[in-house]
């Protein structure tokens, strides 16, 4: 008998690695981290590592060490966010961070900082910057 085996659809996503900025091999996920929702207090791109109601988990690997965390208190009120920071082993630049203590993916969502990882490596994203500067952003997508 014949059977067509049909991956369900999260396994047919393409798997992409990326890399911190000193060229460390840091993360690898299911699907392109420029397409995910960001955040809107600092835009880092949200990457669901829990299965909700309504959306599967993404599947992900994060390479990178937990460092010390810390409270943030939030611009809009008297609230505070823990946050518990990846770091990039080899540069210890903070790549990833989440709300609860390790390991990454404990927490419902990872957020992937902003310009802190390259799909290509060796090649700075040309968001890196973004935000440091009052420079007209010419070509926003
Ligand atoms: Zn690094």
């Amino acid at each position: 008998m014949q059977t067509t085996s049909i991956p369900p659809p999260s396994s047919r996503a393409v798997l992409r690695s990326y890399y911190c900025l000193c060229g460390d091999f840091v993360l690898v996920i299911q699907g392109k981290l420029d397409r995910l929702p960001q955040r809107q207090t600092d835009h880092a791109y949200i990457i669901r590592s829990q299965s909700g109601s309504d959306q599967p988990a993404r599947k992900f690997k994060l390479n990178a060490e937990p460092g010390q965390k810390y409270l943030l208190r939030r611009k809009d009120g008297e609230n505070y966010e823990m946050r518990q920071p990846f770091l990039c082993g080899r540069c210890k630049s903070t790549v990833a961070y989440q709300v609860t203590p390790p390991p990454p993916g404990s927490a419902p969502f990872l957020y992937v900082l902003k310009g802190a990882m390259t799909e290509l490596q060796g090649r700075v994203p040309p968001d890196a910057f973004e935000g440091e500067s009052d420079l007209d952003q010419e070509s926003t997508i």
